[in-house]
């Protein structure tokens, strides 16, 4: 089956649905969500509720998810993060806060694993060097460990004695041989980071084994408008135009 693969939304319903029409036109049946689903973003509960709906859904709990139910203090937050937060806890309904709080921080099949952060610590650690793919590699069974939370997209997988550390661009084909293991991080839908503002998500086949990354225009000054409106951060609205 064809899975779209979501991270970092950060309640940004706009660039969701952007992915979600560029995925079904891809094939895709079933979901993959590597947490912060919410935070930042101007539409907390739409966004929930669109992630809830996804047919075949399997979804972990990233920092943002844990700290708007509770179930993380807000000291490791920089202030925009922390205001944006306690506004998100406030627009959120009670089912939407259940789901956030069942979510685990772990997912694994026989095919693959889901974690916001790395595989040693699942909600907290951003995955981004090769040395950590060394102390990481042990820690999954599977040939692929879908990770987020740095909300730009990386390929790490061993490298001769070491491992490789390298972008992952639109349009571009990772194969994940059942031999080897692969941690891939589709980037941020809701929020990216890596100096292009569009939206970015993968495409997984559990059957081949191959995962694409996709980017995607979306109405980023509707989105804006509306965290304005709501006075969230200036700064978290600005970002997304720069796509950092
Ligand atoms: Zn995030």
């Amino acid at each position: 089956m064809k899975y779209g693969v979501l991270a970092d939304i950060h309640s940004n319903e706009e660039a969701l649905r952007a992915v979600l029409t560029l995925l079904r036109e891809q094939g895709v049946k079933g979901f993959l969500v590597v947490g912060d689903i919410v935070g930042y973003g101007p539409n907390p509960d739409e966004t929930v509720a669109a992630v809830r709906a996804l047919p075949h859904g399997r979804a972990v709990a990233g920092n943002h998810d844990r700290a708007v139910v509770g179930k993380k203090d807000l000291d490791g937050f920089n202030p925009h993060a922390r205001a944006a937060a306690l506004w998100t806890a406030r627009q959120l309904t009670p089912a939407s806060k259940k789901f956030l709080s069942s979510l685990p921080d772990r997912v694994a099949t026989d095919r693959f694993t889901l974690v916001h952060g790395t595989p040693q610590n699942p909600i907290d650690d951003y995955f981004t060097t090769s040395d950590q793919f060394r102390a990481n590699e042990g820690l999954f069974e599977t040939p692929v460990c879908f990770v987020g939370h740095t909300h730009v997209p990386r390929v790490l997988r061993r490298h001769g004695d070491g491992a490789k550390v390298s972008a992952w661009n639109n349009g571009e084909t990772i194969k994940t041989p059942p031999r080897d293991k692969t941690v891939l991080n589709p980037g941020s839908v809701g929020q990216p980071r890596d100096g292009d503002p569009r939206a970015a998500c993968g495409v997984y086949d559990d059957e081949t084994g191959e995962a694409t990354l996709f980017r995607v225009a979306y109405d980023v000054a509707a989105v804006q408008k509306k965290m304005r409106d709501a006075r969230l951060p200036a700064f978290l609205a600005d970002r997304l135009a720069e796509g950092r």
